[in-house]
């Protein structure tokens, strides 16, 4: 099993593999930089190598570790300059991981801004693909939205329809995200569902392409469309269903990532201990 969570990188770019191994970690997800901002910092060449020789000496494997894409960007945009400057972060945010590397890039499908879905799909295709072009050994994972106003991609069936026409294809794959595809009306709340919905989700995308899972219980309930990320097994899921899918992860040696929330009620050391006791 590679199970772990997302963590900060806060003072210095390799202390997300301190707070990833004092989590118990075996696997995680980083910001490569500040998720709020448009700018970033460029790495440099101690930043790269304090990262490197870190995650080198942890027993994490490299492929059980992620980069997410910061808030900012848009690819489905309608807007050029909006468009131009998303489509820059995509490409930087590649070459951030492939210096660090990171093998995947995580990123949101964006909104299409009341112009229509398929529109939306278009200029995100061709976001997609103009950055496939880039030479480098990062594969940047479609990850399924939660169906907000306006969003493209939250689909089984239109994902699918969007990863068909990414090339080359060994660039591209998927983030599965669980409280995403049950506000996006998945019913993942027990056993027989959570299959039932993998092997839609295996004919539309194939199950072959599903690289990092985003375990998140979810704060609403199943359609409600709302992005609010919960407790395992607290949530509208709710501890079968939260299960079922830690098992399917695990059998299909697919690494899984909390992205849970910080609260009075639980930290992220908890929620990786609760989740390991799901496996
Ligand atoms: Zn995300
Ligand atoms: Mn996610
Ligand atoms: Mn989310």
């Amino acid at each position: 099993m590679r199970l772990g969570c997302h963590v900060s990188i806060s003072g210095s770019i390799d202390k997300a593999i301190d707070n990833a191994v004092k989590r118990k970690c075996s696997a995680f997800q980083i910001f490569t930089r500040n998720p709020r901002g448009w700018n970033a910092k460029q790495l440099t060449d101690s930043d790269i190598s304090n990262f490197k020789s870190k995650l080198e000496s942890s027993e994490i494997d490299r492929y059980a570790t992620c980069a997410h894409m910061p808030y900012l960007p848009n690819l489905a945009t309608p807007k050029d300059d909006g468009f131009e400057k998303s489509l820059k972060t995509l490409i930087d945010e590649t070459e951030r991981c492939a210096q660090l590397g990171i093998p995947y890039l995580v990123t949101h499908l964006g909104s299409h801004l009341g112009t229509g879905e398929k529109e939306g799909v278009k200029r995100l295709v061709n976001a997609l693909n103009k950055a496939g072009k880039i030479k480098n050994d990062v594969m940047i994972l479609l990850e399924n939205t939660a169906g907000q106003k306006n969003s493209v991609g939250y689909s089984f069936e239109q994902l699918g329809e969007i990863f068909n026409q990414l090339k080359p294809s060994k660039k591209f794959g998927v983030c599965f995200d669980t409280c995403h595809a049950f506000v996006s009306g998945y019913d993942l709340r027990s056993k027989d569902k959570v299959k039932k919905v993998f092997d839609e989700f295996d004919k539309f995308v194939g199950i072959e392409n599903l690289k990092i899972l985003h375990l998140n219980d979810a704060k609403g309930e199943i359609g409600c469309n709302l992005d609010r990320h919960y407790h395992l097994g607290l949530g509208g899921i709710g501890a079968e269903g939260i299960g079922a899918v830690v098992k399917y992860a695990n059998k299909k040696k697919i690494p899984i990532i909390l992205e849970t929330p910080i609260d009075d009620d639980r930290d992220d050391f908890e929620n990786i201990r609760i989740a390991k006791e799901f496996a």
